[in-house]
């Protein structure tokens, strides 16, 4: 019988002190996870690193942050590389303290990533954070398949996000924070995955590590006052509707 396995949509893999070790302990869990990168040249290197496996999935990512430093090569090098990815990420906008003072360069950025991104092929693990209404209106005009990344936008934006098709990805610490119950009350459960953003998510000051998802599992089903088992069908459910070709 071919075991399912949860999927941590958004991992810093190349992050973690030893990424190999936290590889191994998420494949015994029976993890699968899309490890996310912030540039082309990361994406290279950890591509290079992890070699095939099962499993696990490099994503390409340019990261809002990083924007101003991108030169045309590293633009360049991401079109090159475009191609023979299927996940994208981490890409999107941040317009708070950290970003504000970048976010035309980030837009420039961001829109070129969505020309880019191929339906049917791609899929994006999108950041927002206080750029939450450009981040959705933009996916709903690509029509791009994508999930919003630790969303912590208001909650009239999630009616928005949900007729765009895109989908809620939650870590653990989000289930932590007071506002959790009103976001699930919000987002549909058919539209959540999981994810750790490890190793800079943290369940009560430890780091969050890939095979310890189950956790966000046993979080969903507090919140929707459901049994583990079914807040893990209605997860992998998502999953596979999320990730079917259209
Ligand atoms: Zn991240």
């Amino acid at each position: 019988m071919i075991q399912e396995r949860l999927l941590d949509t958004h991992c810093h893999i190349g992050a973690y002190q030893d990424p190999v070790a936290v590889l191994r302990a998420a494949e015994e869990a029976g993890v699968a996870l899309v490890a996310v990168t912030e540039d082309p040249d990361e994406y290279r290197r950890l591509k290079m690193r992890l070699g095939r496996r099962d499993h696990v999935a490099v994503a390409i990512g340019l990261h809002p942050l990083h924007a101003a430093t991108f030169a045309q090569n590293d633009m360049a090098r991401f079109m090159r590389l475009l191609p023979d990815a299927e996940w994208i990420g981490e890409v999107g906008l941040d317009y708070s303290r950290a970003g504000a003072a970048t976010a035309k360069t980030q837009q420039k950025v961001f829109d070129l990533v969505l020309a880019e991104a191929k339906r049917g092929q791609h899929t994006l693990t999108v950041h927002s954070r206080g750029a939450e209404r450009d981040v959705i209106q933009k996916l709903a005009q690509a029509k791009v398949r994508a999930v919003l990344h630790w969303y912590s936008g208001p909650m009239y934006l999630v009616e928005e996000a949900n007729r765009a098709g895109l989908y809620f990805s939650v870590n653990i610490a989000m289930t932590r924070s007071r506002k959790f119950p009103s976001l699930m009350g919000a987002v549909p459960r058919d539209r959540v995955l999981l994810e750790t953003d490890g190793p800079y998510a943290k369940d009560r000051g430890n780091v969050a590590h890939p095979h310890q998802l189950t956790a966000v599992a046993v979080a969903l089903g507090h919140a929707w006052g459901t049994e583990l088992s079914d807040a893990t069908e209605t997860i992998l459910a998502n999953q596979r509707r999320f990730l079917s070709k259209d």
